[in-house]
Formats: C-alpha cells, structure tokens, sequence
C-alpha cells in the first residue's frame, strides 16, 4: 500500500494523536490487546492510549501480551550482537554525547581498517557474527571511503558473516555506496521527535538539520537498503511523544516501502563524561521503559526490539519477557575498546557489563534460546521479502531452527560447555515440529562434522 503521506506529516499526526490520548478504561484496553495478538500491529489511537497508562494491572497485562506476541512472531530466539566503534571524532555538539566536538577533554581515536579488523576479530572469536559499526559523523574520520574500506577488509578477513551501520544519515547516492559495500541494516535514531526539543540538543554542526534526518530512511530504503532501524533517545522529551513517533515512523515505512522498521531500539540517556546534559530532561523510568518496549512490541509485531547494555541487568532480563528479541552483550561503546588496556573515550556509561557467555545462559535460564543467527542476510530476506515472511508467521519456525543451530555453532568454536546452552538446543529441538525435527538433527551432527554457516 502506497501512503500519501510523508514522515513529516505523519510525525505531526502522531503529536495530535498523542494530545487527544489517554489512558484506556478495562474494556477498551481488552479491545485493543485482542487487537494486537492479531500480529498486525495497531493504529496509532491504541498506541497512545497504551503508552498513557499508569495502572500497574493494565501495565502487566500490556507486557504479558507483548511477551505473547513476541513468541508467535519470531519464537523463543533472542539474538545477541555487539557493537564495534569505529571513530570518536565527531563535528556535531549533541549535548548528551561524550562524542561531542566542545568535549575538548576527550581522548580521540578512529581505528584504521587494520585495527577494524583486530577488533572484529576479537568479537568474531568470542562468538559473535553479526556486528554493528558506529561513528561519529566527521568528514575525514568517518567518510564513505573509510566505512568502504572498513566494510572491505572485515569481510575479507574475517569470518564475520554481516556488518550493520550506525552513523550520520547520508544522501542517496552515499547510501548506495555503502550498500553495496555489503552493510546490512542501516540504523539511525532521531534522538527526539520534537522539532523544538531537538533543536535544543543539537546546537551546531551537520546533525542541526532535523528534517534531513528524519527523512534519511526514506532516502536510505530508496538507495536500496532492505533493512533500516529506528529509535528515539529516550529521556530527552516526552516518551509518550517520541515512542508514538517512532511507532508512527515505522508505519510510513511500512506504508511507503512494504517493509515496516527491521529494528526499534530503545535506547535510554545515560550519564557521558564530557557531556553538556548531566541528567536526562524528560527522565524515563524503569517502569515506563518496560511500558515503551511492551508498546513497540504490540504496535510493530515485525521489527526486532532492541534492547542495548545502556540498560541495568534487571530491567534487561525482564524485557526479554515483554517483547524484546535482541540484545547486546559485552558491549565497548569506546573505539578500539576490545582487548585493549590504553583507552579512548566512551560514548556513555554502561550499566550491563556481562560477556556473551554469561548473557546467553541467561537468556537460556530465562526459558529462552540465545542466537547467533544471520540467516536472513545469508538467503537475501531482507525488506518486503523479509516483512511478508513475517506477516505469514514464517518466521516463528526459521528463527527457531536458526537459532539452534547457530547456538550449537557457537558452543563448538568457542568450547563452552555450558550445560545450560547445551540444555537449550536439545530442548528446542526436540520441541521442533515433527516434520522439521529429523532435517535439524542431520544439520546438527553436519555441525559436529566441521560444517559451518548452516541456516535455513
Ligand atoms: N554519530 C551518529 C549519530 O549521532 O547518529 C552515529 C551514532 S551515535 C555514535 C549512537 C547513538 O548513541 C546516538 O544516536 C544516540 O542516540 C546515542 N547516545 C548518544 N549519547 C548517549 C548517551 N549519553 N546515553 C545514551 N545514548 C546515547
Ligand atoms: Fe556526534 Fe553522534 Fe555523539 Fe552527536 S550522538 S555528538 S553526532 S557521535
């Protein structure tokens, strides 16, 4: 379905939406949970009444039906990734980030392709296979020729199977570039969707310009990308506000390109050394956090909900129940930060330190199924092709069967032998329909025999 509407129209619709919003009584609420376990997402009226509740028993009910949601979407998996930080130059002044340009304390540093590589490998050897770059936006230190030449020598010289970006919004001719350098899902966040708001935060520099990054997905889903993640910077306006915009954003994709949001991530402000914000201006509560990621879950079934090490341990392991299917471990947010003792300056502080080892049994205590997967990547299902997979809830099944066996990879690599993560693929594969049980066995012991990257 093609929309009339721009992102811009329909981020004003979701203000008037969110101005005309409360809470819902007992019935309508029921009315629109019903809605929702439909997997077909909500309009924007359920979502703010959503977000405008307070009462703890509608609250509970919310998460328990976003934790039901998720299960019939993607199933039990939840995927694990890091993130790789390329460069701390920035010549934007965002006045939460550590990475600003009147930071003039920080410790500077943009890794060559070389150490891109080291860094990947690192990651790589720990287990991981997707991975997402970030960077400041600086014209030298994070051009286009350098994310390609980055792009290149990590794919060349790694066995990691998929890059994913977080940097500046581009031009179209720019996002081809480094599209076809081989970058997976594009991935910016509009900090706030409040014009005045985030004409505030963001004083000077390129980033000013509110309109050029609100339509960058459009631009970046026109230059080919299949795959785009969205999210608010939650704490710097009102997160009714900016989680019904990002809820509205991802609708105009979906209505525009046949594809809604691949990702929401829900990052919350933390405290960075050297920024101008010393506390959050709009501050989210873990309650209201959880209430946000439930939300997203319900009104955008599709997308992964992603949820970063930002987060303490606590309010992590609970999202995994209310609707969140990916996850970061063993995060460093400072470039060149893996395996080093000389050190750069972080983006932020982190609340969750723990390593993919400790997250995954956690996960897999949690009654769930860690994932290394990147099988869509491998079988190009990607964008429409991957959002009517979905849709028809072809997902549930491949994500499972991805997840085991990317699992089983991962325990032979690294040699862990957590009992635990062993306990899960055995568990999730004899949980397997009948007639898809017997192929994964064969592709289990394929795994033991030394084959590798097997996905469905
Ligand atoms: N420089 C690019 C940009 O701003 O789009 C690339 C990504 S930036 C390095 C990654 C994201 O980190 C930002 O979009 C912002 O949402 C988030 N971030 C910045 N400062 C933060 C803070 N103090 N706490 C939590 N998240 C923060
Ligand atoms: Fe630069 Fe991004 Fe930090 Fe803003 S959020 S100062 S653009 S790195």
């Amino acid at each position: 379905m093609q929309s009339n509407m721009t992102v811009d129209e329909e981020i004003m619709k979701a203000g008037i939406t969110h101005a005309g919003a409360s809470a819902p009584d007992k019935n309508r609420l029921d009315e629109i949970l019903k809605r929702a376990k439909l997997l077909r997402g909500l309009p924007l009226e359920d979502a703010a009444s959503l977000l405008h509740t307070e009462d703890p028993e509608h609250i509970r009910l919310i998460s328990e039906a976003a934790g039901e949601v998720k299960e019939a979407v993607f199933g039990p998996r939840v995927v694990l990734f890091a993130p790789l930080y390329l460069s701390n130059y920035c010549g934007n002044d965002c006045l939460y980030c550590g990475f600003r340009r009147s930071n003039t304390t920080a410790r500077r540093k943009a890794v060559s392709p070389e150490e891109a590589v080291e860094q990947a490998k690192i990651l790589s050897k720990a287990g991981f296979k997707r991975i997402i770059l970030v960077a400041g936006e600086h014209p030298l230190h994070s051009s286009i020729d350098y994310l390609v030449k980055v792009a290149e020598a990590i794919y060349s010289q790694t066995d990691i199977r998929i890059l994913h970006i977080n940097s500046a919004p581009l031009s179209v001719e720019n996002f081809r570039t480094i599209k076809s350098a081989g970058y997976g899902v594009y991935q910016c966040f509009q900090e706030t969707y409040h014009p005045e708001t985030y004409s505030v935060m963001h004083p000077v520099g390129m980033k000013r310009d509110y309109g050029f990054r609100l339509n960058a997905m459009d631009r970046a889903l026109e230059a080919g990308f299949g795959d785009v993640g969205i999210g608010a910077l939650l704490g710097l306006y009102d997160y009714r506000f900016d989680a019904l915009a990002t809820i509205a954003h991802s609708k105009h994709l979906e209505e525009r390109f046949g594809a809604a949001a691949h990702t929401i991530s829900v990052p919350r402000l933390r405290y960075a050394e050297g920024a101008a914000l010393k506390e959050p201006p709009a501050p989210v509560s873990d309650i209201d956090f959880k209430k946000i990621v439930a939300v997203y879950r319900l009104s955008v079934p599709y997308a992964g909900v992603v949820i970063s090490t930002r987060e303490p341990e606590a309010v992590r392991e609970e999202c995994l129940k209310i609707g969140a299917s990916q996850i970061s471990a063993g995060s460093s947010v400072e470039p060149g930060g893996y395996g080093k003792t000389e050190h750069s300056t972080a983006q932020f502080s982190l609340h969750d330190n723990r390593d993919i080892v400790e997250m995954a049994e956690v996960i897999a205590r949690a009654g769930l199924l860690p994932s290394l997967c990147t099988a869509c990547y491998r079988n190009g299902r990607q964008g429409a092709a991957y959002h009517d997979t979905v849709i028809s809830g072809g997902m549930h099944d491949k994500c499972t069967v991805n997840a085991v066996l990317s699992l089983k990879e991962y325990l032979l690599d690294t040699g862990n032998k957590s009992e635990a993560l062993e306990g899960a693929v055995r568990r999730f594969t004899e949980a397997l329909p009948d007639n898809v049980r017997a192929g994964v066995q064969n592709k289990l012991a394929g795994i033991a025999a030394g084959d590798r990257d097997v996905h469905i």
